[in-house]
């Protein structure tokens, strides 16, 4: 695990297959996404580090339901009752209520995802109670007001985080940046609307862009995810 600190209020929180980011002002704490399940340990290390403590954290924030992204919600909320947070159409998996419906599988998607289903990187996680089911255009009270963009097609309920004040993106799985290339997420149940998806968040005026895997971009992100969108294929 390490901590990279992108912004005076932002830090990402990296796991192997997984990574956090921390959003931290005076008045609160907020997780975006929370890693695997097993990952609260070093999340609260990584609070620590910053001088903070892990009972500040106040909000979490899940981009969509997946185990990479959503594993550790429950033991982050026994730290001090978080608001949980996650679309009304992923909330219902959050809860353990429905099952993730599988991804839709392109080629380029076959070798990769068998690779991580047989080192067991995708399992089911912990289930967890979500406070306050999102919908597009809600806007949460952090970084000067955080506007949920409902962003369908990786899941039904994907969403990114947009925080226009500080031209902070944080895209979820819909977008992703491996080996400084800007692509569409992996792993997609729907992917003609998750090209839609990526297309509406590659149009927001954007300078930092956090992706659900793969390097944050710190300065001039809109340009880069223009670009990447550009050369997606239906
Ligand atoms: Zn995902
Ligand atoms: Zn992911």
């Amino acid at each position: 695990m390490e901590t990279v600190a992108l912004l005076p209020n932002l830090c990402m929180v990296r796991f192997p297959r997984a990574q956090v980011y921390l959003w931290h002002e005076a008045a609160s704490l907020t997780l975006i996404d929370t890693g695997m399940a097993g990952s609260a340990r070093s999340i609260a290390d990584a609070i620590r580090r910053i001088g903070r403590q892990p009972e500040e954290v106040t909000r979490v924030v899940v981009t969509h339901a997946h185990p990479d992204h959503v594993g550790s919600v429950a033991e982050i909320a026994e730290w001090n009752g978080a608001e949980v947070c996650a679309h009304r159409l992923d909330a219902p998996v959050v809860r353990g209520d429905l099952p993730m419906p599988p991804p839709v599988l392109t080629d380029h998607d076959r070798p990769l995802y068998g690779s991580l289903v047989a080192s067991a990187g995708i399992g089911p996680s912990a289930p967890a109670a979500v406070d306050r089911e999102l919908e597009d255009g809600d806007v949460l009270d952090f970084g000067g007001g955080a506007q949920v963009i409902w962003g369908p097609g990786h899941t039904a309920g994907s969403i990114g985080i947009y925080l226009p004040k500080h031209g902070v993106l944080f895209t979820g799985d819909t977008a992703a940046n491996v080996d400084a290339n800007v692509m569409l997420g992996v792993f997609n149940q729907d992917r003609p609307k998750a090209i839609e998806s990526f297309h509406r968040l590659a149009e927001l005026d954007v300078d930092t862009a956090c992706f659900g895997h793969g390097d944050a971009i710190v300065g001039g992100a809109a340009a880069r995810m223009q670009a990447a969108v550009g050369l997606v294929r239906d």
